[in-house]
């Protein structure tokens, strides 16, 4: 028996999301990645003496923005407070975060999972500073870089109601898809804009109590979250298995190797000594701001899916791929607007233009009046669906219509009776032995007949003509040969 049919699994995930504000959440420092360690600081993010931190309002309107699309309830007056541990890249000696009275509370995150929507509860939302970052050079040095300290973030923390790191993984990327259409980052994990932990226990199917869970720290990638997961469970399901019980602890994932490695035991929450942070006043959110933000607030990406699904017939499956970048859906509706058919232009923007784009979010050489144009052009019978590809593969170059690469390639579909006639006609007379087979009951043959035909019109003759008038012509009843 496997460890998932024996025990469940009981995951949380703490997701920390980094607002893109222009500056920090304290300070006017630039946020902008990637500029030299240490050009930009100052006094405050720099946790010099005698400084004051001030309050940046953009982080506080965008983490009310995630809190509204999440369903959260929104504290009014939510409290700063002071999380104090020591480490080189800490230089107050503390972070200041939210703590007993965060921003927001009891929210829900619907996730779309194995084709079937899960509600997921979200404990809280608490805004909070980033800290700097160790770099441990070869040779022994060590080097602190406050570029980051002081980065706007938001802890996004789940009930722990999620079931698979599937679901796991799923409900990340619903974060990071919601946090993308809000505009209020760019959710990029690979500098660290959207990060996890994940919190796992297990416990015997059918019961209700919670077992000792572990802490997988830092997963930055939707994948990483799936495998820890994977392997952590497989690893407390052995250990229950034995007899054996799990100890409280934060792990780290070594992404090389697949395994989860001790980081160091679980401290306990009040290990913090978390107070009220004095220097800052309570952060105030008003029923105004809550009301043009609400009234602002732009479709999401699961109300978008269920939509594509009602509206456009798509397949949950075909809705939720569109929906996997804001870019591609918009595209996809650009082309539905400009007359293209739904379940057509999905299957063509799913297939030809996503083989070509190695980014969804960069912009397309096919515009999405072009696609529909093309699809036009196959729905009349102008083009075939075969030559259509490698239209397509012509407007993709040159950003030209689909007409107008038809037009300039000679590809517009034969449905010329006379011609394409003629064209059997010559294919009969070159072929008397096969003809004679046909004729005997070979009908295997007429795939080779319609073979040579489509080499003729290099593949232009409409199929369904040249059908219907090669049997008529095999059979005798057509054109005369002689
Ligand atoms: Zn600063």
């Amino acid at each position: 028996m496997s460890a998932m049919d024996r025990y469940e699994a009981v995951i949380g995930l703490e997701v920390h999301v980094q607002l893109a504000t222009a500056t920090k959440i304290f300070c006017g420092c630039s946020t902008a990645f990637g500029a030299p360690a240490n050009s930009q600081i100052c006094p405050v993010c720099t946790g010099q003496p005698g400084v004051l931190p001030v309050l940046n309002g953009r982080v506080l309107r965008f983490a009310a923005m995630i809190a509204l699309a999440l369903r959260c309830e929104i504290r009014r007056r939510s409290i700063f407070a002071r999380k104090n541990y020591f480490y080189p890249d800490l230089p107050k000696g503390y972070q200041i975060s939210q703590y007993d009275r965060p921003l927001a509370e009891h929210g829900t995150v619907d996730v779309l999972c194995d084709e079937t929507m899960h509600a997921i509860g979200v404990t809280r939302i608490h805004l909070e500073e980033d800290a700097g970052k160790c770099i441990h050079a070869a040779g022994g040095d060590s080097f602190v870089d406050l570029n980051r300290a002081g980065v706007p973030l938001i802890e996004i923390v789940s009930e722990p109601e999620i079931r698979s790191p599937q679901q796991a993984a799923a409900y990340m990327r619903t974060i990071r898809d919601i946090v993308r259409a809000l505009n209020i980052s760019d959710g990029n994990m690979e500098q660290g804009s959207l990060r996890c932990d994940a919190n796992v226990s297990l416990r015997p199917r059918g019961e209700q109590g919670l077992g000792t869970k572990t802490e997988v720290k830092n997963l930055n990638s939707f994948r990483f979250v799936q495998k820890a997961l994977e392997y952590e469970i497989e690893r407390q399901a052995a250990i229950l298995a034995d007899g054996g019980q799990i100890v409280q602890q934060t792990r780290l994932f070594d992404a090389d190797r697949g395994v989860t490695r001790v980081m160091r035991e679980k401290e306990e929450a009040h290990d913090y000594r978390y107070f009220p942070e004095p220097d800052l006043p309570p952060a105030l959110v008003s029923e105004a701001l809550l009301g043009e933000l609400s009234a602002a607030l732009p479709e999401l990406p699961t109300a978008r899916i269920q939509r594509y699904v009602d509206q456009h017939q798509l397949s949950l499956l075909d809705a939720s791929e569109l929906n996997r970048e804001r870019e591609l859906a918009d595209y996809f509706e650009a082309a539905v607007a400009a007359g293209a058919q739904p379940k057509r232009a999905a299957n063509w923007i799913m297939v030809e233009l996503l083989s070509r784009l190695d980014d969804a979010r960069q912009p397309s050489n096919v515009s999405p009046q072009h696609l529909a144009g093309l699809l036009e052009l196959i729905a009349s019978g102008k083009v075939s669906g075969k030559l259509a590809k490698s239209i397509f593969a012509k407007m993709w170059e040159s950003g030209e219509s689909a007409e107008a690469v038809a037009e300039r390639e000679n590809l517009f579909q034969q449905s010329d009776e006379g011609s394409i006639a003629a064209e059997i006609a010559a294919v009969i007379a070159e072929n008397p032995k096969q003809v004679a087979d046909y004729r005997a009951g070979k009908e295997k043959l007429f795939g080779f007949f319609v073979g040579q035909v489509m080499k003729r019109t290099r593949g232009k003759a409409n199929p369904q003509l040249l059908n219907a008038l090669l049997k008529k012509q095999l059979i005798g009843e057509g054109p005369s040969l002689d």
